[in-house]
């Protein structure tokens, strides 16, 4: 059995190395990920380069096999499973954002709709504004932000369930 993200087809195998990443997270407190590479002729995503985070942030390589391209990555956090404006950010370049929550015991692919080019420069741009302020956002300025990471997460990825 395969899951369909879209067009692509994401792996048994990928599926439950996600799984097995969320409960470790689980144990740990630590995020997990790994790299969603896309093989253009089969459409098949793989998952590579699996690494252990801190308890906030996970890095992977975004590296992918020559036949293949890089297309996002999958990642845990210890808590729910709303993607972070960096996510959100590296799911409209790459094109998928996997999360695994523990909180929520749930795995959520965002995949990315078709975007005219400059809308979509124009919404990355706003939302490396409001990263780059960080912690120095005041609280008017928080609820904005979380307004507009829904907005965007609404009108321009579809949200599919990992079983
Ligand atoms: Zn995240």
């Amino acid at each position: 059995m395969t899951t369909k993200l879209n067009s692509f087809i994401l792996k048994d195998g990928t599926i439950s190395l996600m799984k097995d990443l969320l409960e470790r997270t689980s144990n740990t407190g630590l995020e997990h990920g790994f790299d969603l590479c896309l093989n253009q002729k089969t459409q098949k995503i793989t998952g590579r380069n699996t690494c252990i985070g801190t308890n906030c942030e996970v890095s992977t390589k975004a590296e992918c096999k020559r036949e293949e391209i890089y297309k996002g990555v999958y990642h845990t956090h210890p808590s729910g499973s709303e993607p972070s404006m960096n996510d959100i950010v590296a799911g409209l370049v790459g094109g998928v954002q996997c999360i695994g929550a523990v909180k929520d015991n749930t795995i959520k692919c965002y995949v990315k709709k078709k975007i005219p080019e400059k809308e979509e420069s124009i919404v990355i741009e706003e939302a490396i504004k409001l990263i780059k302020k960080g912690y120095r956002l005041t609280v008017d300025e928080m609820f904005m932000k979380m307004g507009f990471q829904d907005y965007i997460i609404k009108k321009y990825f579809e949200t599919i369930d990992i079983k």
